[in-house]
């Protein structure tokens, strides 16, 4: 028997995986640990641990609907293993790659149970559109690309010559086996996470179950962001106002859509590059994650002892008096949801303007972002703060006012999340409150003389 753990892979079909489990003609065993590093301190009730349960509780739906098992645990990854491996004859342990701190440790961790129980450990690297290890031995470089523009011309000429079609085998092909009898006592759900599970399964069923078409369904939200914005994508995804993007991206990050289907459907399009570049960003934060040792501790660098987090309050309770920054701050803790232009105001804005320490807006982010991926938010985290690779220079401050009055000079954003500024001009809604909690041309300079410093010591 082989057991598959599924992670960030929160689907049925196009799963490297799979195809190797058919290849191998052995029951299968699929498991989804709920792990309560991930969940503690009540962040399924928060949009990131929300976005995940919704789609577990999917996922649960389209196993049922292709007739086959799921099986949900709670606990540490290890001593579930452990313990399945004790219940059943599970001779290969089969998962897909994740390359963040957390999970290079559970991994290390799974792999040591695997080992001491006799059992072989298969693992595939998914995870971007790229193989991004492929792809770094194939440039023949002995150092990782720093900068984003050679990378992609690299990688777009890699994808022409090497990509790796998606997958074409579907659960429904697979022998999934039976968990053996009480072997799920020792780690059923805690009851709060049972409940809200349940909560997300009767509103998928509400909908039409999990193959409908509804709103929420990741295929229509990418089919109908294809058909009908993505001509409009380049001249109005930092029109945030307009909702020009795809949203797309709180379903790749779990994996409820496969990066190269999504790749496959956009080949079928015209006016693809711009949206095709942001999927190289996503890949190059990966790449970066991979293979930058320092990417996950660049903090440890720079000496960030003259900063400190006295407004990170303000900040985080849209306090700040910056009309367009109350407002994006507003619609994250409202939604879950904050667009890209938006992001990278309101991080420049705390890391700069407020000089906080960028880990505390990384964190309050992890939490809020219904799309929260530890990668993609450290890259962009480390770009606002001008901290680590091919980041913004220290001395580029986007201005929150200018940046609202030339991205939504009509500020409908501003009216929408913030309704009692409504009635202003659309000169004057820009503009900070009187109040407001930091001058912008003072704290300016002011950063620009601090950052410098932080970056020539590193
Ligand atoms: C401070 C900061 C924090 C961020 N945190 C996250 C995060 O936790 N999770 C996350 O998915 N993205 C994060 N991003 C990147 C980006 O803001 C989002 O990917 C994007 O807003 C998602 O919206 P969309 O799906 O409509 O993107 P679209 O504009 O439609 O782009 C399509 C896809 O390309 C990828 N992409 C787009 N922009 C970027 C980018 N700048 N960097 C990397 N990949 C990108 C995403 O997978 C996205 O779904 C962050 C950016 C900043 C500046």
């Amino acid at each position: 028997m082989i057991l598959f753990l599924h992670r960030k892979d929160l689907r049925v079909n196009d799963l490297p995986a799979f195809d190797y489990i058919l290849a191998r003609r052995k029951p299968s065993l699929h498991v989804l640990i709920l792990d309560p590093h991930l969940l503690q301190q009540d962040r399924y009730l928060e949009h990131s641990g929300i976005n995940f349960l919704q789609h577990a509780a999917r996922l649960q739906e389209l196993y049922r609907a292709a007739g086959r098992q799921l099986h949900m645990l709670y606990g540490n990854p290890a001593e579930v293993v452990r313990g399945l491996m004790q219940s059943h004859p599970v001779e290969e342990l089969v998962f897909h790659e994740d390359h963040t701190p957390y999970a290079t440790q559970r991994d290390r961790q799974l792999r040591e149970v695997a080992q001491a129980a006799g059992v072989a450990v298969t693992s595939f690297d998914e995870l971007g559109l790229a193989d991004l290890r492929d792809f770094q031995r194939w440039t023949g470089r002995s150092e990782p690309y720093k900068v984003f523009t050679p990378f992609y011309r690299k990688w777009s000429e890699y994808l022409l010559r090497f990509y790796r079609p998606a997958s074409p085998v579907h659960l429904r092909e697979l022998a999934a086996a039976d968990l053996a009898p009480g072997a799920a006592a020792a780690h059923s759900l805690p009851p709060e996470l049972a409940a809200a599970l349940s909560g997300h399964a009767a509103a998928i069923a509400h909908a039409g179950g999990p193959g409908a078409a509804s709103a929420a369904d990741p295929l229509r939200v990418l089919s109908g962001f294809l058909a009908e914005r993505l001509p409009g994508y380049a001249a109005g995804r930092d029109r945030y106002a307009q909702d020009a993007t795809s949203r797309l991206s709180r379903h790749v990050n779990v994996g409820a859509l496969s990066v190269r289907g999504v790749y496959e459907m956009l080949l079928e399009h015209e006016q693809r590059e711009t949206w095709l570049r942001q999927l190289a960003w996503r890949d190059f934060y990966l790449y970066q994650a991979r293979l930058d040792p320092d990417f996950y501790c660049y903090e440890k660098r720079y000496d960030l002892s003259t900063l400190d987090q006295r407004h990170f309050q303000a900040w985080c309770e849209a306090r700040t008096g910056i009309p367009v920054i109350d407002a994006a701050m507003t619609e994250l803790n409202t939604t879950g949801w904050m667009p890209n232009r938006l992001r990278m105001i309101t991080a420049m804005f705390l890391t700069k303007n407020l000089l906080c320490p960028f880990p505390y807006g990384e964190q309050y982010f992890r939490c809020k972002l219904s799309d929260y991926d530890n990668t993609l938010n450290r890259g962009g985290w480390l770009w606002c703060a001008s901290l680590g690779f091919d980041a913004a220079p220290y001395f580029r401050i986007m201005n929150p006012v200018t940046q609202s009055e030339s991205h939504d000079p009509e500020a409908a954003y501003i009216r929408q999340w913030l309704p009692e500024l409504a009635n202003l001009s659309d000169k004057e809604i820009h503009k900070p409150r009187p109040g407001s909690i930091v001058d912008l041309k003072l704290s300016r300079a002011r950063a620009i003389e601090v950052y410098q410093s932080i970056s020539r010591n590193q």
